[in-house]
């Protein structure tokens, strides 16, 4: 039976959907014949133009879930519409809090399996190949479903590249979350922090500077900030200086942290363990700054630089303020 329709779970805030959400519809375009996004909030509809644009015909809105967690209502909602006889081939979500949450329990409740951590997709004839990587990205693992559809991919971010592909807007269609939910649907959200953070997003920038433990100090981070910052770009880290407490967790990039594909990627006293490179191995290009010539980081670089990090970096920023 050919793969004809492909959902993707689309999330969305203050207004504009996830770049994650742009990135799987594009994919999804490319693997069926009908695509269709599932999302919630109240502002879903206002983004109709938006998703049909990247190519969802039709958006099952599930509205307003006021602080519930979206993974009660979105996952029974979806259940449901399944279960009445709309089931996808294929339903592509995002590998984002929501997005796992949401396919754990939409494995539980229709008792059918789901791949995770995919970095790769595929359709080959009636069934489709999906890649995983492994030990921090050096293996790759190639899967398929053996069971019945719909089949649940979660997808890391940057996996695809996101395309427009300028059809109209998406129909909206209301996705009624049923009310039996009982004591599943008694957590709630209290309070949402938003990081304060100016210049770009980090797993949207095109360019990072990242910074890692040969840095030093928290204090000395400042010079990977100012440095981005007239870059233009954001500000990333190593888990070892996240769990040092020197910056938040929001900084991290790595296999437990973001991933990113900007332009340019500086990488600043970071020795390149695999944890880290798995989330900015695919940078354009790598630019790398360590003292130590044997660190694993140089294997991926397309600049290296032996150096202190100390003398390097604060040279770099003394230039780009001198060309003003
Ligand atoms: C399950 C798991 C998940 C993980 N997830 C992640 C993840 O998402 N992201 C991540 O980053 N890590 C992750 N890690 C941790 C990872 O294995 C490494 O420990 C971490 O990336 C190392 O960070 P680092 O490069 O800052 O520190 P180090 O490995 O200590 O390297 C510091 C480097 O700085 C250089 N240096 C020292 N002083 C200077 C100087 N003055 N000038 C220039 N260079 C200098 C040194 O030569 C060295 O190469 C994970 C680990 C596990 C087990």
């Amino acid at each position: 039976m050919p793969i004809e329709k492909i959902w993707v779970l689309a999330e969305h805030a203050d207004g504009g959907p996830s770049s994650t959400t742009l990135e799987l519809l594009t994919e999804a375009r490319s693997m069926g014949t009908t695509v269709e996004a599932v999302a919630w909030g109240p502002a879903t509809s206002e983004l109709a133009g938006t998703f049909g644009d990247y190519g969802a015909s039709t958006v099952y809105d599930v509205g307003d879930i006021g602080d519930a967690l979206p993974g009660v209502s979105v996952a029974a909602a979806a259940a449901a519409l399944i279960t009445s006889g709309n089931a996808p081939d294929v339903f592509l979500l995002p590998a984002t809090f929501d997005g796992r949450d949401i396919a754990g329990r939409l494995s539980a409740r229709l008792d059918i399996p789901v791949l995770t951590n995919v970095v790769g997709l595929a359709v080959d004839g009636d069934t489709v190949l999906s890649q995983h990587a492994n030990f921090g990205g050096t293996q790759v693992a190639t899967a398929r479903f053996t069971g019945g559809r719909p089949w649940l991919f979660v997808v890391r971010p940057k996996t695809f590249a996101a395309e427009p592909a300028g059809s109209g807007p998406a129909q909206v269609q209301a996705a009624a979350v049923p009310s039996d939910l009982g004591a599943l649907n008694t957590a709630k959200v209290l309070e949402r922090h938003v990081e304060e953070r100016t210049g770009p997003k980090l797993d949207e920038a095109a360019v990072v500077v990242a910074g890692g433990r040969g840095i030093g100090s928290a204090d000395d981070f400042a010079m990977v900030e100012e440095l981005a910052k007239l870059l233009n770009g954001a500000a990333g880290a190593t888990r070892a200086i996240v769990d040092a407490g020197w910056v938040p967790f929001s900084y991290q990039v790595g296999q437990t942290g973001k991933t990113v594909k900007p332009t340019l990627y500086i990488a600043c006293g970071i020795s390149g363990a695999t944890q880290h490179l798995v989330g900015m191995k695919d940078a354009k290009s790598i630019v790398a700054i360590n003292k130590d010539q044997d660190a694993p980081i140089f294997s991926i670089s397309d600049l290296g630089i032996v150096g202190d990090v100390h003398q390097v970096v604060p040279k770099l920023i003394e230039a780009l303020k001198a060309r003003g």
